[in-house]
């Protein structure tokens, strides 16, 4: 089984929005044994997007449109299926319903330009939208079944995940189930080293390596004629990767760093503060982007000044003076006073030159000091490591965020 996606809008050809639905898209059809064979990217422009439909009709059994399913005058999906499918467009009185009673949950009255959004092809099926104002549309062209969704990534992965997957698990001649493992610390290459053959490209599951922002992820994608053959095939990969790369894997999935650091950390029951300089509160950023981390983080500093650090945390005027602010003696002083300012097991300071100036010969652009604290019956402890990150000032940040929070998770793993 193939499918075409065709995201539709100005915005999209002109480079102003990145078209991520149709990467989902063919993301989620791919670990359904589902080939996308054409991405096509269409303007706000009546005729080009018949065109369109008329192709990815012919060529496969699934097609996916987003976008152009808005109240204005630009947002021409709709007329452009009518033309398609040489049909009136008529009003369907409960989707006119369903969004006078979106706005009115919103507290405001229905515009009348969105009344344009409850008109539909005639014959077409309607697939409600509970996230936002667009319906979603359903039609078969000859052998092809069309799915219109708005542009709205939420909107088109909430009514994609209820009314199009569902109708396609195994469908493919074969099942294709994936894994992703999130590993951080070290680069692709030292990575794949460590897989040596299990990377090999004529192997099944095939295992492959991607990074983002600092996060090597380890892909796996088994392939078999069975589920349950795909699983076990998986689960013998997933092991053998787990095995050969051991504390560098974090998490799998959806799960972050962060996430990570605050599941282990409510866990065992500790508390979590923050001292940061040059991470300027990103540390703290992303603890809290995780849901529930009221139960392990407890709060923190954004010491940027020397004069802050010493009036917040306590870190002597001289120790700064004599070894200065980007040293492993501030991060531990940092770390230590965090804990002594606050009931929390655990910190996590950081000092360092985000750049691009600041630097010296002797502390260049990058050079972060990152410090642990921990308080434990004997008392407060710290150690501090310093790391040498390339890049610019937000890769440096954000690098020193989330090794902050890696040497936080490997100490919570010990
Ligand atoms: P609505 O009426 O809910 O706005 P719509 O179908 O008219 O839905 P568009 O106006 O095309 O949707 O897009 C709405 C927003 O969704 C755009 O501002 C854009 O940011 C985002 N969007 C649209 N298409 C895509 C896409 N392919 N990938 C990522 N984002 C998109």
């Amino acid at each position: 089984m193939q499918a075409v996606i065709l995201s539709i809008g100005d915005e999209l050809i002109m480079g102003q929005t990145i078209d991520t639905n149709s990467a989902w898209l063919s993301a989620r059809f791919a670990d359904m044994g589902i080939m996308t064979i054409h991405h096509k990217t269409v303007p706000d422009d009546t005729s080009a997007i018949v065109l369109a439909l008329k192709d990815a009709c012919t060529l496969s059994e699934v097609v996916v449109v987003t976008g152009g399913l808005g109240p204005t005058d630009d947002d021409l999906t709709r007329h452009a299926l009518a033309d398609f499918l040489k049909r009136p467009l008529d009003l369907h009185p409960p989707s006119l319903e369903r969004i006078r009673a979106f706005f009115k949950s919103l507290g405001r009255e229905m515009p009348v330009i969105n009344r344009i959004q409850a008109m539909v092809p005639r014959g077409v099926e309607v697939l409600d939208n509970d996230w936002g104002t667009a319906p979603g549309l359903k039609v078969k062209v000859g052998k092809a079944l069309v799915f219109l969704f708005p542009g709205v990534p939420r909107e088109m992965m909430k009514m994609a995940e209820r009314d199009v997957f569902p109708m396609f698990q195994n469908h493919g001649e074969s099942t294709v189930l994936t894994e992703a493992l999130h590993t951080f610390g070290a680069g692709e290459s030292t990575v794949a080293e460590k897989l040596g053959e299990l990377m090999r490209r004529d192997r099944n599951p095939l295992v492959g390596t991607t990074v983002s922002k600092g996060v090597v992820t380890v892909r796996i994608r088994s392939e078999a004629v069975t589920q349950m053959l795909a699983r076990k095939q998986l689960a013998v990969i997933v092991k053998a990767v787990e095995a050969r790369l051991e504390t560098l894997i974090f998490g799998r999935g959806e799960e972050t760093l962060a996430g990570v650091v605050g599941k282990l950390s409510e866990k065992m029951g500790v508390k979590v503060t923050t001292a940061e300089s040059c991470t300027g509160g990103l540390t703290a950023t992303m603890l809290t982007d995780e849901a529930g981390s009221s139960l392990y983080f407890v709060g923190g500093w954004v010491v940027y000044s020397n004069a802050m650090k010493t009036r917040e945390l306590g870190v002597p005027a001289s120790l700064i003076e004599r070894e200065g602010a980007v040293s492993q003696a501030v991060a531990c002083a940092m770390a230590e006073g965090a804990l002594r300012q606050e009931a929390a097991d655990w910190s996590i300071s950081t000092t360092g030159i985000a750049g691009p100036d600041g630097g010296s010969d002797e502390k260049p652009v990058g050079t972060v000091w990152i410090g642990l604290g921990h308080r434990s019956e004997s008392g407060i402890k710290s150690k501090a490591e310093c790391f040498q990150f390339p890049g610019s000032r937000e890769m440096v940040r954000d690098r020193a965020a989330k090794t902050a929070l890696n040497m936080l998770r490997l100490a919570l793993l010990k």
